[in-house]
């Protein structure tokens, strides 16, 4: 059960390991008298006001020094949980840390879940949960654009999207409730066709914003690009040399990458997730057989194959093999081993975008990511600086449940049905949108958010 929400809870906030500064931080009706316990100011003042750092000692008893620390109250509502919120400041060793949180939990605070603080920012009203949800992707972010759309997204720029849709499908819903008192007298015509026109925008708006999601998930989770042909053409010391360091083995006996490796990484402020596969080679092995069968699902679900092979050698069956499960609309041919140098290619190779280069020499690769750029701006669009994007699976699907029941409404109103199917569909379609948001969101799916989190979050 997580939604406990009447305790004192206590967590260090700042990431673990040596820091300058390290902060605990407490929030609950109990952590201003907590703070008392412990926290002696150095200006001599009897109550501490509000949003005020202070500077003072944090004792053990009124006696042992645990550290000079700074403390903050942020009374309730102003804070970040909208509780009562106290953080001190003290220097970033674990062993004083440590000590302060135990303090704390000896004086009757509990330590905090994963995402407990942010969760009590829901709770309390003071966000929804697409900006709870936000602060997670801001946190975990790994590239500027991701950490753009997080921001968005924390800002409220999803959910005043959703209110509105939730507004207007409200005010349908009163108008079809208001028919639903009076049975015997149908709707008139122009009502009907009101009622459909007014839908029908609102249809469209989520259509617009459903759209949005495949660029909001190659921005938020990075373009996955597989590393794909036969054996020994040079695939993991691609990998290598983008990842800019050794970490899959690289060897001159075909086949030695045995399953998948995956890396994510940022480059030229792209985020990336490299995937280097087994090659596409028939063989009997069954340890081979089951990456060759991997990687042909990869093919599937990767945004962007390099389809790699030896240019300094005629090609075979087995480049042949590779060559027909990519798909060339997400296909880029690189004709590695260019130092060795190149032989010419049969046409259906000709007809992919290629670059030639040197995985052993780290040359063309800059070309390579140039390419790989192009294919991400194309896939990912404008990058999310003006409008509002959906980049979260769950949101999609949610979303696309409440278009799916306003469809419907939209055929009961069509066909002149009862005016209680229609209202269903309507409640339906709120119901989804407020999962979205949390007004309807069950607790199950609060438990799989908040568990994501950092604690201290
Ligand atoms: P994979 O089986 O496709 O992953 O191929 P590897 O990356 O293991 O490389 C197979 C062999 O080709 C190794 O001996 C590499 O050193 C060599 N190799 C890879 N790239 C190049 C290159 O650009 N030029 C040359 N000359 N050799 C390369």
């Amino acid at each position: 059960m997580i939604i406990d929400s009447h305790d004192t809870i206590v967590a260090i906030a700042t990431a673990p390991g040596e820091g300058g500064i390290g902060i605990v931080r407490l929030s609950g009706a109990g952590a201003e008298k907590l703070l008392a316990n412990y926290f002696c100011a150095a200006e001599k003042c009897p109550v501490l006001t509000s949003h005020r750092l202070y500077y003072g000692h944090f004792r053990h008893g009124g006696g042992e020094l645990i550290d000079e620390v700074m403390a903050v109250i942020m009374r309730a509502p102003r804070s970040y949980t909208r509780e009562d919120v106290v953080e001190v400041h003290c220097h970033g060793g674990s062993v004083v840390l440590r000590r302060i949180v135990d303090l704390f939990v000896d004086a009757g605070a509990r330590l905090a879940r994963p995402g407990e603080f942010t969760l009590r920012a829901f709770l309390n009203g003071r966000i929804d949960l697409t900006r709870a949800e936000a602060v997670i992707d801001v946190i975990r972010s790994r590239s500027e654009a991701a950490c753009r759309v997080a921001l968005g997204q924390m800002e409220g720029h999803l959910s005043r999207n959703i209110y509105q849709f939730r507004d207007k499908i409200s005010d349908l819903l009163a108008e079809v409730e208001a028919g639903i008192d009076f049975p015997e007298e149908e709707l008139p015509l122009a009502d009907r066709q009101r009622l459909i026109a007014a839908c029908s925008i609102i249809e469209e708006q989520m259509e617009t914003l459903l759209k949005s999601f495949e660029s909001g998930r190659l921005l938020r989770d990075g373009l996955s690009i597989l590393i794909f042909g036969k054996p020994n053409v040079g695939k993991s010391s691609l990998m290598n040399t983008l990842l800019g360091e050794a970490r899959t083995i690289v060897s001159d006996i075909p086949g030695t990458t045995r399953d998948t490796v995956e890396e994510s990484l940022v480059l030229k402020g792209m985020p990336l997730r490299l995937i280097d596969t087994a090659g596409v080679r028939q063989t009997l092995d069954p340890v081979e057989v089951l990456g060759v069968q991997r990687a042909q699902a990869k093919v599937a679900g990767a945004d962007l194959v390099l389809l790699v092979i030896d240019g300094s050698q005629p090609l075979d069956d087995d480049d042949c093999k590779a060559l027909q499960v990519c798909d060339p609309e997400h296909t880029l041919l690189v004709l590695n081993k260019q130092d060795l140098g190149s032989c010419s290619l049969p046409v259906e190779f000709a007809a992919l975008p290629s670059v030639s280069i040197s995985a052993r020499n780290v040359e063309g690769v800059d070309l390579l990511l140039d390419r790989v750029a192009n294919f991400f701006s194309r896939d990912a669009g404008s990058e999310g600086r003006e409008t509002t994007m959906l980049s979260d699976r769950r949101h999609r699907e949610a979303l696309l449940l409440a278009r799916n029941a306003l469809e419907r409404f939209r055929i009961t109103v069509t066909d002149d049905c009862p005016s209680e199917f229609g209202a269903l569909e309507l409640r339906e379609a709120l119901q989804s949108l407020g999962q979205i948001t949390g007004e309807t969101a069950p607790e199950e799916i609060l438990e799989k958010i908040f568990t994501r989190f950092c604690i201290g979050k």
